[in-house]
């Protein structure tokens, strides 16, 4: 893997911000677009740009090939059995917010619990909170170490005959954390529970592979891997979304439509009522051959590589608090002591650097961590261990000019 390289199918990173080279260190919130996704949505807008699953004629059926394929490669990428477990959603968001209404409707009856974690994104826990509410369920949250990672025993002891649905992060976005998601849906299954994933965070940095880890569901954004907002992807075993119904009714999504009743059509189209998002499917499709071609172990290798030299650096800094385990994704959490994240941030972007600050969507796990919001810098392919070094040296100059006594 060369970042050097790759960093030439970036022109966005090609750019000064307020007078210095970008070093845009925001992907977990989101990654930028390489060429070959752009010059793929520009092809279909510039050649083939139709409805698709309608029309007969030529543009409509390119438009059709080209969303098809697009879930093909959705399906192999993830190692689901069939095309027809890949549902098309606009972003991890509404795939889980789609299980808890639909699947968790049919499922959950008043008593059982749905066993969620502390650390997860709101997209990963208001869904659950609103199906609890509406089905009289109990939610319970598994124990968290004080390096924000889980135990075995506490998966164990939380889950149990009681639980229906675990719904949990695969990769926290705030601490970094790696969950072992194999070994909590073996807990999940063997007490006659459900396991639904919030994988926004592993499937743009890791192989992932559905059928090994022997998830219900999984959900994740393409705005997050490379590819264009406004898609996402939640896969689900066939036998259940089978069984599910709906949750949007209209075009593409019926089979008949009489004056007062109608029947749906096959997966997954059942799902993706409406246009659905065409050049988005291609665009996804498109940064899935990206992520394949320099491979997903060399991406997870590549990161570990900056977010360790990242650690050690960042340790460096006087009055710094770093948040989340040793063992990480590609993201480092932290607080700088006398300064507040936002205007950390802001005097970080002065000198061209983007980082996150605020509450990252996880506002029960700022609670937990005992702060209010705080800063966070997340690398992908394209970012470099000379970033690093510089984004240290503009942590130093902020800690500096706030620490400075008039
Ligand atoms: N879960 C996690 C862990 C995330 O990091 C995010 C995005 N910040 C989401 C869910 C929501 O993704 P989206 O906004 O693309 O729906």
């Amino acid at each position: 893997m060369n970042a050097k390289d790759i960093r030439k199918d970036f022109p966005i990173l090609d750019q000064q911000v307020n007078g210095n080279d970008l070093i845009y260190f925001d992907t977990s919130a989101t990654s930028q677009t390489p060429s070959p996704v752009i010059d793929a949505m520009t092809a279909y807008y510039e050649a083939y740009n139709s409805n698709v699953h309608r029309g007969v004629h030529t543009l409509g059926t390119k438009a059709t090939d080209g969303y098809e394929q697009a879930r093909m490669k959705v399906r192999s990428f993830i190692n689901a059995k069939r095309f027809e477990e890949v549902v098309f959603t606009r972003g991890t968001t509404a795939a889980i917010n789609l299980v808890a209404r639909s699947f968790g409707d049919m499922v959950i009856e008043p008593g059982d619990e749905i066993v969620v974690t502390e650390m997860e994104h709101h997209a990963n826990i208001v869904p659950w909170q609103e199906l609890a509410k509406r089905t009289q369920a109990e939610l319970k949250f598994i124990p968290m170490e004080a390096d924000g990672t889980l135990t075995m025993e506490n998966v164990e002891a939380t889950i149990g005959e009681k639980t229906k649905i675990v719904a949990i992060t695969h990769v926290s976005n705030v601490l970094g954390t790696i969950n072992d998601i194999k070994a909590i849906a073996e807990v999940a299954h063997r007490n006659d529970a459900y396991i639904a994933v919030d994988g926004a965070q592993a499937v743009p940095h890791m192989s992932v592979d559905v059928q090994d880890l022997d998830v219900d569901f999984y959900a994740f954004s393409g705005h997050k891997m490379l590819g264009p907002t406004g898609i996402g992807v939640l896969y689900g075993r066939s036998e259940l979304l089978d069984d599910m119904e709906p949750i949007e009714y209209g075009g593409d999504m019926i089979d008949f439509v009489d004056l007062r009743t109608s029947t749906w059509t096959d997966l997954p189209v059942k799902f993706e009522a409406g246009t659905p998002m065409i050049a988005e499917a291609i665009g996804l499709a498109a940064a899935i051959d990206y992520i394949e071609d320099i491979g997903p172990e060399a991406i997870l290798e590549y990161e570990q590589e900056l977010v360790n030299y990242a650690l050690e650096r960042m340790r460096s800094v006087e009055g710094i608090e770093i948040y989340g385990p040793e063992s990480r994704a590609g993201l480092i959490t932290f607080n700088l002591s006398d300064v507040h994240p936002h205007d950390l941030a802001t005097a970080l972007d002065s000198e061209g650097v983007a980082v996150r600050a605020g509450h990252h969507c996880a506002q029960p796990l700022m609670k937990w961590l005992g702060v209010s919001s705080t800063a966070r810098a997340s690398f992908y392919i394209y970012n470099t261990t000379e970033e690093i070094d510089s984004f240290i040296e503009s942590l130093k100059r902020t800690k500096e000019f706030f620490s400075y006594e008039f």
